[in-house]
């Protein structure tokens, strides 16, 4: 069933909806592969009191929405979204005592690991360059180098599609491997909750070593990952190997369809060379799959998400 967009057009074009709201946007100006059609609506939520107010009025009005992070994770389809789709900017973070910080959900995750960093607090240096927000890194389960935002949340603010706001600890939020209860949630087309803010606690620990092993971690990831546009690892690791192995095994590094390519540089990334379109990356994705089964009998699952009109 369609929403009346005409009317929320017009509303829109009146002001109805404030300053930081557009029509038709296109979303590949707004994800890190540089690909995606055109949002109906977007808005840009700077303060907490704003999101909550874009969130409650969509509800209120039947509009189909997804709260977006930096759109690191995801592959906006070429025929972009129908609804609106609001992107949580709503940053900061806030000490709550010397070792638990609180971090709204539109920071960067990566500007939460420096800033803890230089505050000798360890626990997110795994996080220093990893290009989402502490919202997205808490539905994906972020991790690197063995570490995992699980590991140091204790708990999250979430914001209920009835409008309601509650804290929630880290059983609740169902945190898995590259997931949690809201990403499944998500998967099968149903409503979730909104992160709001974190609450995480971190180890004193010199900065001069969190600096070190940062600069490490900086420098292992520059020597295996691409440079080209991505959502990062497109497939989560099998339990037996790796994805990347695999792709790679089935001779697939450096295929290309269209604008896209599986990264010569490492197979569980699919690159946008310049132009890709959503559905080059699809193909890829699909062929990845198809020849790992074929070869290997193991099933490869999506860590991105398919986001848009597919
Ligand atoms: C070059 C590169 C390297 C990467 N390396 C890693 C890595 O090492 N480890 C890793 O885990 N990931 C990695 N990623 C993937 C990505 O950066 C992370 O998954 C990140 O946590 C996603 O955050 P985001 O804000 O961009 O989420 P988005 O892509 O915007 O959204 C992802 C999902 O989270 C939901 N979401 C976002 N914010 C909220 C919120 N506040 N409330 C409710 N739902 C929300 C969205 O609806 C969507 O379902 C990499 C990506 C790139 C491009």
């Amino acid at each position: 069933m369609g929403y009346e967009v005409e009317k929320v057009r017009r509303a829109v074009l009146a002001g109805d909806w404030g300053e930081d709201v557009w029509l038709d946007e296109p979303l590949s100006s707004r994800t890190s592969y540089r690909i995606g059609g055109p949002a109906d609506i977007l808005a840009v939520a700077e303060h907490t009191d704003r999101l909550q107010e874009l969130l409650g009025r969509v509800r209120e009005e039947g509009i189909p929405h997804i709260v977006l992070g930096s759109g690191t994770n995801v592959l906006v389809a070429d025929a972009g979204f129908r609804g609106m789709v609001i992107q949580n900017a709503c940053r900061g973070i806030e000490s709550v005592n010397g070792e638990m910080l609180r971090i709204r959900a539109g920071e960067m995750v990566r500007d939460a690991a420096r800033h803890t960093i230089e505050l000798g607090l360890g626990g997110l240096e795994w996080a220093i360059d990893i290009p989402g927000t502490v919202g997205g890194s808490v539905v994906g389960n972020a991790g690197a180098f063995g570490g995992y935002m699980g590991d140091v949340l204790r708990r999250a603010q979430l914001l209920t599609p009835e409008g309601e706001v509650r804290w929630v600890g880290p059983e609740e939020l169902g945190l898995a491997y590259r997931t949690s209860r809201l990403k499944e949630l998500k998967a099968e087309g149903r409503s979730c909750e909104t992160v709001l803010s974190v609450e995480v606690l971190l180890t004193p620990t010199p900065a001069v070593l969190l600096r070190k092993t940062a600069a490490e971690y900086t420098r292992r990831r520059q020597e295996r990952q691409p440079s080209e546009p991505s959502a990062g690892s497109v497939f989560k690791r099998t339990v037996q190997y790796p994805a990347g192995f695999l792709i790679e095994q089935a001779g697939l590094k450096g295929e290309r369809v269209g604008g896209a390519q599986v990264s010569v540089k490492h197979a569980n990334f699919i690159v946008n060379l310049g132009g890709a379109r959503a559905t080059d990356v699809e193909a890829l994705i699909d062929l990845c799959r198809e020849r790992v089964i074929e070869m290997f009998g193991i099933e490869l699952q999506l860590e991105i998400e398919l986001v848009g009109e597919w």
